[in-house]
């Protein structure tokens, strides 16, 4: 029996995918080496979901994405955690307020709800920040955040309702070909036939694509992220700050909708490869900033 399609990874690509294209008709499997769905990076992302970008294909993208989180509850019944937070990008140096400001305008010519803040009216949005040197923000009041553990677990068994199906504990290791034509994947259980198949291997896409002498650049890089206990909201959007500390080239957090902090690096010079175990070095640099 043929699959139309078969999706290596029940991850935050995987998933969706299978939902969508099961909806479709499409006889989707779905081939995943964790014992469930989710559970590499899906389950360690902190939930932000941001049209602010500066590419037209991303900000189009994300702005229906922020759509189906916004709309979730409503079209499909499931609580997904969703809040419209809003983004910012708070400035300190001139030359971050003038870039920002000039992005601004790109952005708005795609279709983006973003605009300026005054030091005062962020304050009013963040109480508490950071205001000597704050020169403003922008604010991008559209997106927000929702629980990725939350999603991936609606998106999962609304793709189970669709008719996907989802094979875990099983490793893709390789294909047959038929000339450039995928016709099978092997995996360490079996051998299913398809015609077409979705590399969602996250940080593993790269290995999947050598099985066909491909060469795919995904090269992972780490982030570092912490979390608090809950406490009441005292503030709204999701704050990055841009400007780098040694050791880290931003640092961003933001209140989740049980009342957690949950703060994050971009480790300067990154911390390449899969080996994502916790450093805690990266504590001081949030102390630094805003
Ligand atoms: C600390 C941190 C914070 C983040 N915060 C955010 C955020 O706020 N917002 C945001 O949008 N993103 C965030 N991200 C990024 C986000 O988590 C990833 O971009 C996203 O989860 C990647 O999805 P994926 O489907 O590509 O990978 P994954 O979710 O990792 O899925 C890939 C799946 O493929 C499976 N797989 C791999 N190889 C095989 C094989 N050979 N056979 C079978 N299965 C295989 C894996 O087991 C895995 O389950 C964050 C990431 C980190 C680490």
């Amino acid at each position: 029996m043929a699959y139309d399609v078969i999706i290596i990874g029940a991850g935050s690509i995987g998933i969706p995918a299978a939902l969508y294209l099961a909806e479709q008709n499409q006889k989707v499997l779905v081939i995943e080496g964790e014992h469930g769905p989710g559970q590499q990076n899906n389950k360690k992302a902190i939930g932000g979901v941001r049209a602010t970008h500066s590419d037209f294909g991303k900000i189009s993208v994300c702005l229906r994405s922020i759509e189906i989180f916004r709309t979730w509850q409503e079209a499909r019944g499931d609580d997904i955690g969703w809040m419209s937070n809003g983004y910012s990008y708070p400035a300190y140096r001139p030359e971050d307020a003038q870039a920002l400001q000039d992005l601004m305008k790109i952005q708005h010519s795609f279709g983006l709800n973003i605009r300026w803040l005054s030091p005062e009216e962020y304050n009013e949005i963040v109480p508490g920040i950071n205001m000597d040197g704050l020169l403003g923000s922008t604010y991008s009041p559209e997106d927000g955040s929702c629980s990725p553990l939350l999603i991936t677990s609606a998106l999962y068994f609304h793709a189970l309702k669709a008719g996907a199906e989802f094979r875990f504990n099983e490793e893709v290791t390789g294909f047959s070909q038929a000339g450039d034509k995928i016709t099978e994947v092997i995996t360490n259980k079996g051998r299913y036939s398809c015609n077409q198949v979705i590399n969602a291997a996250g940080n593993h896409a790269r290995e999947i694509g050598a099985m066909l002498n491909l060469d795919i650049p995904v090269y992972p890089d780490n982030h570092e992220a912490g979390i608090t206990e809950p406490v009441a909201p005292f503030f709204g959007p999701m704050v990055i700050d841009m400007r780098k500390e040694p050791g880290s080239a931003n640092f961003y957090f933001y209140q989740n909708n049980e009342g957690q902090v949950v703060f994050c690096i971009t480790p300067d010079p990154p911390i390449l490869g899969i080996d994502n175990r916790s450093t805690s070095e990266f504590c001081r640099f949030a102390a630094n900033a805003c």
